[in-house]
């Protein structure tokens, strides 16, 4: 497996506030621009960006393996990405070693560093395909209760498998993007018709997406053992979803327009070389997998996870706390599903979590369980409640690690909602 820093002393001469969610221990890729310039790739260090595209060019970055031809002057992380993980690996250690307290190396060059808070973030990587999972034991039980209250809530083949579906990529934006309520069909039970119409059930997803590094070929498949080898990193991701739209449509086929009008991503990748220190058993499964599913070791990762709610000119609200650790299925079972079949996935592929819901009140993933279908209204700050998104509405989701002193955080991804167009 990789080499990784689990020493929370470990210093950069870079200057960290407390608090930060890019100590030296994380160093997360981003693709950013600066004003006037074109975009490449950098990581974040406190509230700085090193420019990987120049640290390339100046030769400090020779002997990891890398191409001749710059792969961080680039619109997108894939051509890094696609190089594997034994080069993630070694571009890692190179870093930690030139930001490393007392590594003088680039302290003299300023032209390497930009202040984060003076560039744009772009998309990370291009996107060729978008899965999304079902994977939280809590949601899938949640949505059952609702949407099949005659039923038992987990359908019989939910223990079996990781349940996902093929999402769709060309509308995944990097966080700070706004965008306009979606339109569609609806029918509520109570109508004789549906009509057409904004969605009034506009509603978030927490979750979290890995992006794949390394594919597989076209009749391959990747074994549990194996799939975190091909896993680059992960990104919050929220899922945006329109329940009126879904509840009428979703039946035979599945999700399509209710999902399909926006999701939107974190801008900095946290490799999994960073949240080493983090793994944690997952939860319990407690029906036996078939020998593809089975895993050894610890595959589920602690990752804390707000959502947070601010109403046009409000104060923002906490509405809800949960944790990746809590998915049923981890990221390698569900690769190992995704491709048992000879699915060929490629660089830059995103899998969703599907929503992660914590097993107690607070701790749902969307505003349908945390309002019980609009039955329950969310309590804000400011004394104003909601059942579902409202216009203006901004919507954010942050994400960190806390371990022994060290905390290790994947920034924000924040999103206006804007009024039907
Ligand atoms: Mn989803």
């Amino acid at each position: 497996m990789s080499i990784y820093k689990t020493d929370s002393s470990l210093k950069s001469w870079v200057s960290v506030p407390s608090g930060s969610d890019f100590p030296i221990q994380n160093l997360p890729y981003g693709i950013f621009q600066p004003k006037g310039h074109s975009p490449r790739a950098g990581v974040a260090i406190g509230n700085q960006i090193l420019d990987l595209a120049a640290l390339y060019n100046q030769g400090f970055l020779s002997d990891c393996g890398l191409p001749e031809s710059n792969p961080f002057s680039s619109e997108t992380l894939n051509t890094y990405m696609a190089l594997g993980r034994t080069v993630w690996t070694s571009v890692r250690a190179r870093l930690t070693e030139l930001l490393s307290e007392g590594n003088t190396t680039i302290q003299n060059k300023p032209e390497l560093f930009y202040e984060q808070q003076e560039v744009d973030m772009l998309m990370p990587v291009s996107v060729p395909d978008y899965t999304d999972f079902y994977s939280s034991l809590e949601h899938a039980s949640n949505v059952g209760k609702m949407f099949r209250p005659d039923q038992p809530p987990l359908l019989p083949n939910w223990k079996h498998m990781p349940i996902g579906y093929h999402g769709r990529a060309s509308s995944i934006y990097v966080s700070g993007t706004p965008f306009h309520r979606p339109k569609g069909q609806t029918k509520p039970p109570t109508a004789e018709k549906p009509s057409y119409g904004p969605s009034r059930q506009l509603d978030i997803e927490l979750e979290m997406a890995f992006i794949v590094g390394t594919g597989n070929d076209l009749g391959t498949s990747i074994s549990t053992e194996n799939a975190e080898d091909h896993i680059f990193g992960l990104v919050l991701f929220n899922d945006y979803s329109a329940r009126d739209l879904q509840s009428w449509e979703y039946v035979p086929l599945g999700p399509f327009l209710g999902k399909n009008f926006f999701s939107s991503v974190s801008p900095w990748v946290v490799t999994l070389d960073a949240l080493e220190p983090f793994r944690v058993q997952g939860p319990v499964q407690d029906e036996p997998v078939l020998d593809y599913l089975k895993f050894t070791g610890e595959k589920s990762y602690d990752i804390q996870l707000d959502v947070f709610l601010t109403p046009e000119n409000g104060k923002e609200s906490k509405i809800c706390h949960s944790n990746h650790k809590y998915l049923y299925w981890n990221m390698a079972q569900q690769l190992a599903h995704h491709t048992v079949n000879g699915c060929n996935m490629r660089t830059g592929d995103m899998c969703g979590s599907g929503t992660i819901s914590a097993p107690y009140e607070g701790g749902f993933g969307s505003m349908l369980e945390l309002s019980w279908r609009g039955t329950k209204p969310i309590a804000l700050e400011d004394g104003n409640t909601r059942t579902f998104i409202e216009d203006f509405d901004t919507i954010t989701f942050r994400g960190y690690c806390e371990k022994e002193g060290l905390r290790i955080g994947f920034g924000e991804v924040v999103n206006k909602i804007l009024p039907s167009v």
